[in-house]
């Protein structure tokens, strides 16, 4: 029998627990994003009451469409690519973007929070893995990237992202986490900023992804029966 997304829900949620705790991790420094591109309204209300806080969409024209719909209270994250001319829409709709990729698109969301007087939480997507159909900066532009968006006013770079290739076996992209949260460490240790998150996992591997230090996890298929 199919089971219920609140079942759903609840597995994942103990997956995470147990992971983290197996590699001495608490489970509170993992955050859930429920993915929520494809899905009814009535699929993430059932989310939402499961307990679900955090969702996350990859276009701004699908989010646009269904963040009306939904119960208030519930924190929307923008995971895929974003296009500069929808800058403007994705300020008004989202608390965090998990996909800056450019200095343009950075400066283009400076430009638009200012202008809608918000803050607005970012993370730097990162190819790791130098894949060419990847979106997402170089490890060896980062630094640069990173001393541009700490002196926006209006951007509050909070951490890293990442999008393993998919693969069959997780174990496959355990370097590419790794690399994801060695590159952290290192603009840490350069005394550049502060940064603490990495939003790295999906279905197929978030398990491999908390295990090398993901903090928020974006999980689609697992939750919703897809
Ligand atoms: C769809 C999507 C996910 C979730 O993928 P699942 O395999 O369904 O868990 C995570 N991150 C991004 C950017 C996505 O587009």
């Amino acid at each position: 029998m199919m089971k219920t997304i609140r079942q759903n829900i609840e597995e994942v949620r103990k997956r995470i627990a147990n992971v983290a705790e197996s590699v001495g991790r608490s489970p509170d420094e993992v955050t859930l994003v429920a993915v929520t591109k494809f899905r009814t309204p009535e699929e993430i209300t059932q989310a939402a009451a499961a307990g679900v806080k955090t969702f996350g969409e990859n276009r701004v024209q699908e989010a646009k469409a269904k963040v009306h719909l939904l119960p208030e209270g519930i924190s929307w994250h923008m995971i895929g690519h974003l296009q500069t001319n929808k800058a403007k829409d994705a300020v008004a709709l989202f608390e965090c973007i998990h996909s800056l990729d450019s200095i343009h698109l950075a400066d283009e969301v400076e430009k638009r929070c200012a202008a809608a007087d918000k803050t607005m939480d970012v993370l730097l997507e990162v190819n790791v893995s130098g894949e060419e159909s990847k979106y997402g900066l170089r490890p060896d532009d980062m630094e640069g990237v990173v001393q541009h968006v700490i002196a926006l006013p209006h951007l509050h770079l909070k951490g890293l992202m990442t999008m393993a290739p998919f693969v069959d076996d997780p174990e496959t992209v355990r370097p590419v986490f790794r690399g994801l949260r060695e590159l952290r460490d290192r603009i840490n240790e350069a005394g550049i900023c502060r940064l603490t998150d990495l939003s790295m996992g999906m279905t197929q591997d978030y398990e491999v992804a908390i295990q090398e230090g993901a903090t928020i996890v974006r999980i689609g298929s697992a939750i919703f029966n897809v």
